[in-house]
């Protein structure tokens, strides 16, 4: 779509926070826009998601912090989609829950541009759920109601009918009520609320720094000024907050609330982010190297004529797979140039790149590193076999080494260059973290160059690495590493992160 008649608006709503929460639709609405108005609950991971040439605007609002007032939020996705833009206005939870969403489409209609309504999952139901505090639970309730303990000050405060409000039977969640939790206890025991109804408030639901008080009416406010509870909050009132005594679970991970270092290379750091989202723990992005194409771009090119003719093709990383079928693809070639070459992959991510590129790989080392693959080719192939090996400029020379040793004939292509990353942004994420993610030698050298007293900041953080390699060349660097994966994967690593550790 392009000119000004095209313009649009799609409201949409970010969910509460885990990045994981947001629906495909808003995804792909977020991946699509050449505009992105947000707020102060949408998580940067979300926001991340939007093109690197989308124009991403900060409208803040936060209680007291207005950065826009609503009035010039609402003129300003107007013009923008007068101007013929794809806009997406993202809002913290659900779009139309206390965030006045319709006021928005109603202008929006009045202006003639077309939008559409993405709703999201409000944090009126998911920080409760994500503290094992479910909205509705046949024990205890029948109803539930949603209410804002933010009045507009305007229309004073009685608005809220407490008489209808004060059943034991309903739950009652409220949002932005912690200015005003002390009124609103007050008025449920004025209308006969008992002292010893539950009472769970959750701040920064479904986030690493979710944080959950649990009270009664009776002692709450006290609760609330003791520990210092603050908003963003939810507020649950009913007898279904017994039940995170029994159901809680995102709390309790072990690496919940931790804040992860992950020094891997851009883009090959999504999964393991999303990884450490799940079980609570937050990804701290730091990239100590970046994947490009080697000095010499030749080599590549010209190893693809030599495809069909090796006994064995070789990938030690997924990058080789992506180097290879980049190079095929470019020259009008696809899978079928391999011919009868048969293929190994030093691990399972390697091998679900080939796969992914139409091609199952027919060997895969029990344990993946170089000497592993080594070993299996030599038990696969005689003296004389051919074989080509796709791997990083800087690679190791164990695995040809190991392979001419025995008569093979090797040719090594520099598929990919690693190259290390200097940015200020690292010794400052090192400082903010509670654990230190290496997955390569290459991560431990260039996060030492970026961070030159790493093993005297080190103290309690955690060091955990993929696989002996990067383990190696971090104890060699002066670092205790507490964990190493024992599957050498980032699934492996983040198994090891999550049992308790010591140290
Ligand atoms: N549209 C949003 C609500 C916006 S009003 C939604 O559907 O979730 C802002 C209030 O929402 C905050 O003051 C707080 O009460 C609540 N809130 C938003 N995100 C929250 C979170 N992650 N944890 C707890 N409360 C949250």
């Amino acid at each position: 779509m392009t000119g000004p008649a095209a313009g649009k608006v799609w409201l949409v709503g970010a969910g509460p926070g885990d990045p994981g929460l947001l629906t495909l639709k808003a995804a792909r609405a977020i991946a699509a826009c050449d505009v992105l108005v947000y707020d102060y609950l949408a998580s940067s991971a979300i926001v991340a998601l939007a093109p690197p040439d989308c124009e991403k605007i900060y409208v803040g609002k936060k209680a007291g912090a207005h950065t826009l007032s609503q009035d010039e939020i609402t003129a300003l996705i107007v013009k923008l989609g007068r101007e013929g833009r794809r806009v997406v206005r993202l809002k913290g939870g659900d779009v139309f829950v206390f965030a006045r969403g319709g006021e928005e489409a109603a202008e929006l209609r009045a202006a003639g541009i077309p939008f559409e309504i993405i709703p999201g999952i409000t944090s009126a139901i998911a920080a409760p759920a994500y503290a094992g505090i479910p909205i509705t639970h046949r024990d205890h309730n029948t109803s539930f109601t949603v209410a804002t303990g933010h009045e507009d000050p305007t229309k004073g405060y009685s608005s809220l009918d407490f008489a209808k409000l004060a059943n034991p039977k309903a739950t009652l969640v409220f949002l932005m009520a912690m200015g005003s939790l002390a009124g609103i206890v007050a008025k449920l025991r004025e209308h006969g609320m008992p002292g010893d109804l539950p009472v769970g408030i959750v701040r920064e639901g479904t986030k690493p720094t979710q944080e959950t008080l649990v009270g009664t009416l009776a002692t709450i406010v006290d609760d609330v000024a003791r520990t210092k509870f603050a908003a963003p909050a939810i507020v649950v009132i009913g007898n279904v907050v017994r039940e995170r005594e029994t159901i809680r679970w995102f709390d309790t991970h072990p690496l919940f609330g931790k804040r992860v270092l992950v020094t891997r290379a851009r883009g090959a750091s999504d999964e393991f982010a999303e990884k450490l989202w799940e079980i609570g723990a937050e990804p701290v992005l730091a990239p100590a190297i970046a994947i490009g194409p080697p000095d010499d771009p030749a080599p590549a090119r010209d190893a693809l004529a030599m495809l069909a003719t090796r006994t064995w093709v070789v990938f030690t990383s997924a990058n080789g797979v992506d180097a290879c079928f980049d190079a095929l693809s470019a020259a009008g070639g696809d899978a079928r140039r391999f011919g009868p070459a048969r293929v190994a992959a030093i691990g399972p991510k390697t091998a679900e790149r080939l796969m992914a590129r139409g091609i199952r790989a027919d060997f895969i080392p029990s344990e993946y590193v170089a000497e592993a693959v080594a070993v299996g080719l030599l038990e696969r192939t005689t003296p004389g076999d051919t074989i080509l090996l796709y791997g990083a400029q800087e690679m190791r020379d164990i695995l040809p080494d190991a392979l001419r040793g025995e008569g093979r004939s090797v040719d090594v292509v520099a598929a990919y260059k690693t190259t290390h990353v200097r940015d200020e942004a690292i010794a400052r994420a090192a400082e903010t973290t509670d654990v230190w993610t290496f997955t390569s030698a290459s991560t431990v050298a260039s996060f030492l160059e970026n961070v030159p007293d790493a093993s005297a900041l080190q103290s309690s953080r955690l060091v955990a690495c993929l696989g002996p390699v990067a383990a190696s060349a971090a104890r060699a660097a002066g670092l205790r590493v507490d964990c190493v994966a024992a599957s050498f994967t980032v699934d492996g690593l983040v198994e090891a992160l999550a049992a308790p550790v010591g140290g």
